[in-house]
């Protein structure tokens, strides 16, 4: 048992408050990420392990269920001889611990970093603090030995594709807002960036929204970012796709919103003309 003291770290280890919806769970509420644990009363109420995402091995009890506030953790797994933090430990329900499987644990902390990143992680002025994390996690991934890397969501390319194809700015993604009050957005790599934006400013693409008849740019960008989606995973824009594309890419616009978008796509020719264009695929299945 290594129950620390309860306080809630306020350095790089703090997992962002909002939970996505893209969690990984293939053991339903009996494991979570133990960053993400807390929000799970499943987790909360019978002993818990909180086991190596490498090995598998439990590296510490929670006997009465992980606490409200998961105090800072940091407890190094002797095998693997690495050391764990609630972002990168995963809660076992105890009474699971038999037959959960480590190359399993290792995809849900896998997972839950794509998801990390992909979100955007900003600072308390919104802010993004992406080239920290970037770091933190691949130099944690190499201590467990995994080959992960931190790849564009959109295009699926790995960072050091894209430092050799150039398609990259300052060796990291770029944070592209969808809203900044609240702030959410979703991370790109520099190409995948400016395809969505049509390779133009946002005033310009504003302009463009009004005389095509569309609510705002972010239409556009949605339309274009399905649009390649598309093409990059080979798996048509149809209506469909909305709630996928809207975890994936942390999209603030409601279902119906999206369905819409992509109906209109997919069943009107004229649309597609605007929207297809060779620069749509660039870089793809290089
Ligand atoms: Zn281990
Ligand atoms: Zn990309």
């Amino acid at each position: 048992m290594t129950h620390s003291p309860p306080s809630i770290d306020h350095d790089i280890l703090v997992a962002p408050s909002r939970t996505r919806a893209t969690e990984y769970r293939p053991y339903g509420d009996r494991a979570h990420v133990l960053s993400q644990a807390e929000d799970y009363s499943a987790l909360t109420e019978t002993p818990v392990a909180v086991c190596c995402p490498n090995c598998g091995e439990a590296v510490t009890l929670y006997e009465r269920g992980v606490p409200d506030v998961v105090p800072h953790f940091d407890v190094a797994c002797e095998q693997c001889g690495v050391d764990l933090r609630a972002w990168c430990a995963v809660a076992v329900d105890a009474a699971y611990l038999q037959i959960v499987e480590p190359s399993t644990l290792t995809e849900m902390v896998q997972q839950y970093w794509n998801n990390w990143i992909w979100g955007g992680i900003t600072n308390s002025k919104g802010e993004p603090r992406n080239d920290e994390y970037t770091n933190l996690l691949e130099t944690k991934a190499a201590a467990f030995g995994w080959n992960w890397e931190i790849t564009c969501p959109l295009c699926r390319r790995s960072l050091t594709d894209l430092g050799r194809t150039s398609a990259i700015a300052d060796g990291n993604l770029d944070y592209h807002h969808w809203s900044h009050d609240p702030d959410r957005g979703v991370c790109l790599c520099r190409e995948c960036h400016d395809i969505i934006g049509f390779d133009t400013y946002d005033t310009k693409l504003e302009e463009r929204a009004e005389s095509w008849g569309f609510d705002s740019r972010h239409d556009l960008q949605i339309i274009r970012l399905a649009l390649r989606d598309a093409a990059a995973t080979g798996r048509p824009v149809g209506p469909r796709c909305a709630t996928e594309l809207i975890e994936r890419y942390n999209l603030p616009q409601s279902t119906e919103r999206v369905e819409e978008l992509l109906r209109a796509v997919s069943r009107q020719e004229d649309l597609q003309e605007l929207f297809i264009d060779e620069r749509l695929v660039a870089g793809l299945g290089e």
